[in-house]
């Protein structure tokens, strides 16, 4: 097969979707799905290497999913590449890129949202009110279009994780959530889609984020109080040169609340912008044993 000729299957329609994975459930085959807003990188890839490994057959879907947007945001910005995107899966393996327009997720008498709470109140949802519920909603309809078995989402979202881990357990989908370890360039920093977004002096500067996430568990670890390294956190980014802080809590790591005391397993989460990007990132953490 040539380049110009990809065994990956292309689309766009529910009911193609539907239609191929019943195929390949007839033929006794397990499923898995990696939902993507595309503009595909490596943490992207270690999602559908893992898919690879687990299930015997994997959809990718791309969808910039205009719901989880406020206003404002960066919906039209977003980037977006969906040759480059489809030889990439392709050159993976994968068996069928689901990427389907607008109209075909959101038809025009479209009227229903998921809406999680508690844990999609706090942290992006205090800052971000509509983004959860556009994830939930899409998430929800994605797992039912292609009834996978398992479905693969990145630790890098941390928060988005536990939104679907909580409504896949209340709405009784018959799915395996799988987290996978966040994917880093060799400073330390995250890989995201809006890393696009940076200059070449805030690119030197956005490493400082899991810098001083690292900084903090490890504090925690030696027994340090998680509100004041907290608030120590958010000052020292400010310092090094991001514009705003959205936030930087030591939390529960199932719930989400932010703790006083260190106790049971622990996440640290931040949000800040610098330039034109708002990045994210989190770590674990555990108290002193
Ligand atoms: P997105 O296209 O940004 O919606 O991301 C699609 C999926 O890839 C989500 O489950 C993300 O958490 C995951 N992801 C994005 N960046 C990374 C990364 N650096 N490492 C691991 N997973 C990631």
């Amino acid at each position: 097969m040539t380049s110009s000729s990809p065994n990956i299957a292309l689309i766009r329609k529910v009911s193609d979707l539907r239609q191929r994975v019943s195929h390949w459930r007839g033929d006794g085959c397990s499923v898995g799905l990696v939902p993507t807003m595309g503009a595909l990188h490596d943490g992207h890839l270690s999602l559908v290497k893992k898919a690879k490994a687990e299930c015997d057959r994997v959809v990718v879907s791309i969808f910039v999913n205009p719901t989880q947007f406020g206003a404002g945001e960066d919906l039209a910005a977003y980037p977006r590449d969906e040759k480059s995107d489809r030889s990439l899966l392709d050159a993976l393996g994968v068996d069928a890129l689901y990427a389907p327009g607008v109209d075909e997720i959101y038809p025009k008498d479209f009227s229903t949202m998921v809406q999680v709470e508690g844990v999609s109140e706090g942290l992006c949802g205090a800052v971000r009110p509509v983004h959860f519920a556009g994830v939930a909603t899409v998430v929800t309809k994605l797992l039912m279009q292609a009834r996978p078995d398992a479905a693969y989402f990145g630790e890098k979202d941390y928060q988005q994780l536990c939104v679907i881990k909580r409504l896949v357990c209340d709405l009784d989908m018959d799915v395996r959530i799988v987290g996978v370890p966040t994917v880093r360039e060799a400073d330390g920093l995250a890989l995201s889609s809006r890393n696009a977004y940076l200059k070449k002096s805030e690119r030197l500067i956005a490493p400082v984020l899991y810098e001083t996430l690292i900084e903090i568990a490890e504090k925690i670890e030696a027994g340090g109080d998680p509100e004041q390294l907290a608030a120590l956190g958010r000052e020292k980014l400010l310092k090094a040169g991001f514009r705003q802080v959205d936030y930087l809590e030591v939390c529960d790591s199932v719930t989400l609340v932010p703790v006083s005391v260190t106790a049971g397993e622990l996440r640290i989460l931040v949000a800040a912008h610098i330039g034109k990007a708002r990045l994210i990132d989190n770590v674990p953490a555990k108290g002193p044993a």
